[in-house]
């Protein structure tokens, strides 16, 4: 071969822009090549991998049996959740084993409702993993409208599809989590007369998908474009379940449900209902005050909420899942040849702490990093032999003096 010239044979990029050329009979293959090479293999490979339907479904009791294992409370959104995946589930294995024509199969996508960190994600996931079905989560604040900067909302199903490692069937029997759909709702519920970019549009955009339609899906993700091989995925039997803290709907609840007064009457003729358990009769209506789209609240029937998290339940997370945080600190240290015990004063304290936060159980994570970090960085080559350590309220106390996150400050 002639070295006078050496390029890559399909992209021409010369060897000194790239970290390596291989050399063929007639030419060069570049790195980046090679990866684009083996995406687009992994795609045709999955296209013609053969699918496994599901053979065996858990009941519900066993989904949340599983689900027990690493959620703490959230009884009634197990249950509902366990539920309706369990009915998603059977319809698509009686759909699998008749005739398509055969049965009219409706689907129910999930609404989670509740304040963040609480578990909506957590849940979701654990129930994809033990079905064992692809899962994906996206965040639908990043979703714009075609055409405007951000990603296209066929880029969900994108992630959905490298999940399932490119098996088109297998992707349109998974599970999509969508993240902060309150966060697109439009301001007020009268529908807008100009575009509204951040909030209708998309909503639009995402009814496409849950509705059940077919989607031309980039294997590779990114925007649209004429060249790319798109992939047609019927969305009709992935389930969305979609979670959103959305704040501000407690007052929208408490006025219909004053307004319909159901229960007891104060001699005021006003009803009085307890804030915090206002979320749990959440209704459609409220939803659409808030800012959603009828359409796209019809095609979330299931509805869950979950509850904010209390002193009580903080504590056993930190403490119980399977992979408790704690647990997972101290396996860490294990490895290391060291016993790390937290005192019961200190589970105490965190969770107090983290009620301050108000990130729910995502505000257990960030404090305990933040706690162990040191020990983390040292522990592992000190050089007088640790062989045990025992956290204290006051070393935890020392170690929060001044911690923040964001804007927010850990009280002492
Ligand atoms: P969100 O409701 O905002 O989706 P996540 O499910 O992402 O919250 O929770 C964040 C983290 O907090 C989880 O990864 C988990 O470690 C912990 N967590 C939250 N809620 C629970 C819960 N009910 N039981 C156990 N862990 C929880």
């Amino acid at each position: 071969m002639n070295h006078k010239e050496e390029f890559c044979s399909f992209c021409w990029r010369a060897k000194k822009d790239v970290i390596l050329l291989v050399e063929g009979k007639d030419g060069f293959i570049c790195d980046k090549c090679i990866h684009e090479a083996e995406k687009i293999l992994q795609a045709e490979v999955g296209r013609n991998k053969r699918y496994q339907p599901l053979q065996k479904l858990l009941k519900p009791q066993e989904i949340k049996d599983f689900v027990d294992q690493y959620v703490i409370g959230q009884e009634k959104a197990k249950k509902v959740l366990s539920v309706a995946v369990y009915n998603h589930y059977k319809r698509i294995i009686a759909m699998d084993k008749t005739n398509p024509d055969d049965v009219e199969i409706e689907k129910s996508n999930i609404l989670l409702v509740g304040e963040t960190g609480t578990g909506k994600t957590l849940i979701a996931r654990t129930i994809a993993r033990i079905l064992d079905v692809p899962f994906c989560i996206a965040d639908a604040t990043v979703i714009t409208e075609a055409g405007y900067v951000g990603e296209d909302v066929e880029t969900i199903l994108t992630r959905l599809l490298q999940s399932a490692n490119y098996v088109v069937e297998a992707a349109e029997r998974g599970i999509v989590y969508i993240d902060e759909i309150d966060k697109i709702s439009r301001k007020g519920d009268n529908p807008s007369i100009t575009r509204d970019v951040s909030g209708e549009g998309v909503q639009q955009a995402l009814l496409k998908l849950l509705e059940g339609s077919t989607v031309f899906v980039p294997p590779q993700g990114g925007r649209k474009h004429p060249e790319q091989n798109m992939v047609p995925i019927n969305t009709q039997n992935i389930l969305f379940i979609c979670g959103g803290a959305f704040d501000g709907i407690l007052p929208i609840i408490e006025k219909r449900m004053n307004a319909q007064p159901i229960g007891f009457k104060k001699p005021d003729g006003h009803v009085k209902h307890e804030k915090e358990n206002l979320l749990q009769f959440i209704s459609p209506a409220d939803l659409k005050k808030f800012g959603l789209i009828p359409e796209l609240i019809g095609r979330m029937p299931v509805i869950a909420h979950l509850n904010p998290l209390d002193k009580e339940t903080l504590k056993l997370i930190l403490t119980e899942p399977k992979n408790a945080i704690l647990k997972q600190y101290q396996k860490l240290l294990e490895l290391e040849g060291v016993k790390l015990e937290f005192d019961d004063e200190v589970i105490d304290y965190l969770a107090d702490r983290a009620i301050d936060l108000k990130l729910g159980a995502r505000g257990l994570r960030s404090i305990i990093e933040s706690i162990m970090l040191d020990s983390m960085f040292e522990i592992p080559s000190a050089t007088n032999e640790v062989k045990e350590l025992k956290i204290n309220k006051s070393m935890v106390m020392d170690k929060l003096q001044g911690y923040t996150i964001g804007h927010l400050r850990v009280a002492s």
